[in-house]
């Protein structure tokens, strides 16, 4: 499986260093060309289209919203085992909130260039193992967690609470329903590993990275295995602000 352009045998190829980031978002591609260094990455979810128009092939994003939110609310409850706390916590959520917001496209697979689609996980396994490739940045909202946005004033003490389970068994918990299900789950350890030490910076256009629920990203992350996060930010203008961040700015113009 050919990702990314490989030098050929005996040719000498300088790569300066890069960072990739993933998003399911097509728009958070705007002002890319502010960071020449970090690679947008497009991850596939509902929503996401190449139409022909006047012979010319465009992609597209469509919003979220123009969606019907609760149309994957069983495929999502089928997630889970029978009796697992992440079922619990997935029935909860439907009675209370309505809607588990399931994209069962989501965070899966990367849209190449030429409109194939190459497995997500490996393509992050392929460039972790690239030396030049020294960070990465993830959307979250459909891009590592299957579900459309988080409980943003609901902390994970709050979960814990609310599900009666002790911090831990709620970690387990939230860990499997963000990732949808043990096997997505184990995909995303199995990434995380391969990602090693290199830094991890998530930005989101949800407010609910910066509100009480920001340690459930933590936990969630951690449970994940994801071992060396740089930052958590929320940002309406993604590729800006990469720009300004400390970690990523010597990557951008
Ligand atoms: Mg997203």
């Amino acid at each position: 499986m050919s990702l990314l352009v490989t030098s050929a045998p005996g040719e000498t190829k300088s790569t300066s260093n890069m960072v990739y980031f993933y998003d399911n978002d097509l728009k958070n591609k705007t002002n890319a060309n502010v960071c020449p260094h970090i690679q947008f990455n497009w991850v596939d979810a509902s929503g996401n289209i190449t139409r022909d128009y006047d012979g010319v092939k465009r992609q597209y994003t469509l919003a979220w919203n123009e969606s019907n939110f609760s149309k994957h609310d069983y495929e999502c409850i089928e997630l889970f085992e029978h009796g697992s706390n992440a079922l619990k916590f997935a029935n909860y959520i439907k009675r209370v909130v309505g809607s588990c917001a399931y994209d069962p496209r989501a965070g899966k697979q990367v849209i190449r260039a030429d409109n194939t689609k190459v497995s997500f996980y490996e393509h992050v396994k392929h460039a972790a193992a690239l030396p030049h490739i020294t960070g990465f940045v993830f959307d979250w909202d459909r891009t590592l967690q299957v579900m459309e946005g988080m409980f943003g004033p609901i902390s994970l003490e709050k979960w814990g609470q609310y599900l009666q389970m002790g911090v831990e068994e709620t970690t387990e918990a939230l860990s499997e329903y963000h990732a949808g299900g043990k096997e997505r789950l184990q995909e995303l350890r199995d990434m995380f590993e391969a990602i090693g030490d290199k830094p991890v910076v998530i930005i989101s256009a949800s407010k609910a990275i910066t509100l009480a629920a920001r340690n459930v990203y933590e936990a969630v992350l951690k449970s994940w295995g994801c071992q060396n996060v740089q930052g958590l930010h929320y940002s309406q203008g993604k590729y800006e602000t990469m720009a300004v961040l400390e970690s990523l700015s010597q990557y951008c113009n």
